[in-house]
């Protein structure tokens, strides 16, 4: 019998290897991956740079804990330090929800003064663990847990009236994703960002952004806000950051990081050798491929791809996080049917879609994967 607690539907295919863009299953059956591990292997599956510094990392020092300096954690806080415009510190976690946990952590303790809560938008994803969960704008998910962290309120998302009205004097900090991933590829419209950062900046409030999905190249720049000309105060990341291994940081611009100092927050594995290594190998290849440029072009391809299917309607989203609106037809029964065509994506909500394929994928992958797609929705391409 199957051992694993009951939070995951029973899995239709199970995955013994990958390479590149594609995953081969138990039987052998090549499928093409749209979906990356939902958007963390963006430089593809087995990618040899970064399988040889985990190598490295297995064979020289894996675990020191961070009582003691290493390496690769240094410089993997000064090349992200650098994506995001520089002047701010890291934390490195290890995973999105505690890189979020480690930014709520720092807003309550640079406000103070009874200052403490964190505002986020409804359809917002944040994560799991309890804060984190409070945080995130679905109040479905927050019923059978009940009661969750104080300190946590939501808006409307893309409304700056209802921010304005939510920014009462107990506000830390705001939360936002640049692009609403979980809750169905809502790109920030055009000014949203901005109109927060006047108001975060009219009030003392931080402004923080969610880039665990969106971040490290995935929407056409490094980081989502960087669409926008504004700068947050704060940056979570995790999911792209080591290509797998889980690895997750938390950026804050320096007078912020400073709020922090020793015996505030902690963590045993977080940035340690190995994951730190496996960073460090992702970031240096996406540098050199330049993967922000590409995910812009290839996802202006695909998005063009996906908009000539006759049921597919809306196509949303930045770079290589795209959404497409079905028509008539039932997202999840579609992602099922393209799983089954060797095709692997998923539906972010009953009618929506969610691609996120490898940064690296080629013009031919599209193509492939728009075919596949055409065919199980019963178009001739
Ligand atoms: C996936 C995700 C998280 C949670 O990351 P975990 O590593 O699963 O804890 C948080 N925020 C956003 C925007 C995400 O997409």
């Amino acid at each position: 019998m199957n051992r694993l607690m009951n939070t995951y539907p029973e899995p239709a295919v199970t995955f013994v290897r990958g390479e590149g863009s594609y995953l081969w299953d138990e039987e052998g059956r090549r499928y093409l991956d749209f979906l990356s591990g939902i958007a963390v292997t963006s430089l593809g599956h087995a990618h040899p740079e970064v399988a040889d510094a985990i190598c490295g990392a297995a064979r020289s020092l894996l675990h020191t804990s961070n009582l003691f300096g290493t390496l690769p954690q240094r410089e993997v806080a000064a090349t992200l330090d650098r994506l995001v415009g520089g002047g701010g510190r890291v934390f490195f976690a290890n995973s999105g929800a505690e890189a979020n946990e480690c930014a709520i952590k720092l807003a309550r303790k640079w406000a103070g003064h009874g200052r403490y809560v964190v505002v986020s938008a409804y359809g917002s994803f944040h994560g799991r663990t309890l804060a984190t969960l409070h945080a995130t704008g679905q109040p479905a998910k927050h019923e059978a847990f009940q009661p969750l962290p104080e300190g946590f309120r939501h808006v409307a998302w893309a409304d700056v009236e209802a921010l304005e009205r939510a920014l009462s004097p107990e506000v830390a900090a705001v939360l936002l994703e640049p692009v609403q991933g979980e809750g169905g590829v809502w790109p920030a419209p055009p000014g949203y960002l901005e109109a927060v950062r006047r108001l975060c900046d009219e009030r003392g409030v931080l402004l923080m952004v969610d880039e665990v999905q969106t971040g490290l190249g995935r929407t056409g720049r490094w980081f989502g806000f960087q669409h926008h000309g504004v700068r947050p105060d704060v940056v979570s990341m995790a999911k792209a950051l080591g290509n797998g291994v889980p690895i997750g940081a938390c950026w804050a611009r320096e007078e912020v990081a400073s709020a922090f100092v020793p015996g505030d927050h902690a963590t045993t594995f977080g940035g340690q050798p190995l994951a730190a290594s496996a960073a460090r190998a992702t970031l240096a290849v996406m540098e050199r491929e330049e993967v922000p440029a590409r995910a812009e072009s290839r996802g202006r391809y695909l998005a063009g791809r996906l908009a000539g299917l006759a049921r597919v309607g809306q196509v949303r989203g930045q770079g290589l996080l795209l959404g497409a609106e079905l028509e008539g037809v039932d997202a999840r029964q579609v992602a099922k049917d393209c799983l089954a065509a060797g095709l692997v994506l998923n539906a972010v909500t009953p009618t929506t879609l969610r691609l996120a394929p490898s940064l690296l994928v080629s013009e031919e992958e599209v193509d492939e994967a728009v075919g596949a797609l055409a065919a199980v929705l019963g178009e001739e391409r």
